[in-house]
């Protein structure tokens, strides 16, 4: 495995998950964009049982939007709305707002009293996706604190939102799941597994191979390469020598080009780049 992970707290952490979901109408699930598959963690699906979800697909500004449009497709034909967002910009964010509004509301109890009451949210998600970026966003100025209820987490407050709307205003956090070297180097690319767990060279190795092989304009533009060949190793030594980063004796200085090229990614330098697409796209490749 290039990509090591031992998270602790896992049982903790997914206790008071769980408790916080019981109290809420909808749970609003971010992914990354750039990775929607590999930035799920599985255990929400078992945790939320049959609560309304929303998925939000975080930092689409840095994602390929042809393929972020597939997989809101993908995720409609399962029964699912997803929505684009980047919560810097706050793009996305009105239509998750009013998504999140109209959940239904599935309390028998205010329904036999005939109290209406306001649609509870809460946002869960992998370290990094953006949570407290889109809390936020989605909670802009305008709203309030309601003060501590019983029930929530200690420490704990809703939001008010709209008049309809209150927002549990600490985030769920998932961890990191992957079960197939893949995932784990997709989720070490966008930085939701800490630099300790991977080998930097490793993981840009399998990033720039993927860049060549999907997005190599991206590459020359970036890095002024007049060519792009499938040899790696080579492609990676130019960037390397293209920056004047260099070791004694004039070798190129293979950690330090990766880490410039892994930032470059993250930083959305190299234009939009989406690693994963949903199934129906697979082998499909003329969206570059
Ligand atoms: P959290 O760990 O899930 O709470 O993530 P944060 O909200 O702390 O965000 C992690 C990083 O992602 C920060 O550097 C944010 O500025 C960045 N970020 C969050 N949302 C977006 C977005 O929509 N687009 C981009 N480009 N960056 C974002």
């Amino acid at each position: 495995m290039v990509v090591q992970w031992f998270p602790g707290h896992m049982a903790k952490a997914k206790r008071a998950l769980k408790e916080d979901i019981k109290m809420v109408d909808v749970v609003v699930e971010l992914l990354d964009a750039r990775i929607p598959a590999s930035s799920q963690n599985p255990i929400l699906k078992e945790l939320s049982g049959n609560k309304h979800r929303i998925i939000v697909l975080n930092k689409e500004d840095t994602a390929n939007p042809y393929i972020t449009k597939a997989w809101i497709k993908a995720f409609h034909d399962e029964g699912i709305k997803a929505i684009a967002v980047d919560a810097l910009k706050k793009k996305g964010i009105n239509e998750t707002l009013n998504s999140i509004a109209q959940t239904p509301i599935k309390d028998s109890v205010a329904r036999r009293l005939n109290i209406i009451r306001p649609v509870r949210a809460m946002v869960v998600g992998i370290p990094n996706v953006g949570k407290s970026m889109f809390i936020n966003s989605i909670v802009g100025r305008s709203s309030t604190k309601t003060g501590n209820r019983p029930g929530v987490t200690k420490g704990n407050q809703w939001i008010k939102i709209k008049e309809n709307v209150q927002l549990l205003d600490t985030p769920g956090i998932l961890w990191p799941k992957f079960d197939d070297e893949e995932t784990g180097i997709h989720l070490a690319y966008v930085n939701s597994i800490g630099p300790k767990a991977f080998d930097v060279e490793e993981i840009v190795f399998s990033l720039t191979k993927f860049l060549i092989g999907n997005y190599p304009d991206a590459l020359k533009e970036r890095y002024n390469l007049s060519q792009v060949t499938d040899d790696t190793d080579a492609i990676i030594e130019q960037i390397g020598r293209a920056r004047g980063l260099l070791v004694k004796g004039g070798n190129v200085d293979l950690q330090k080009t990766s880490e410039i090229i892994l930032k470059d990614f993250r930083g959305g330098q190299l234009g939009r780049i989406s690693l994963e697409k949903p199934k129906e796209m697979e082998g499909l490749n003329e969206y570059n």
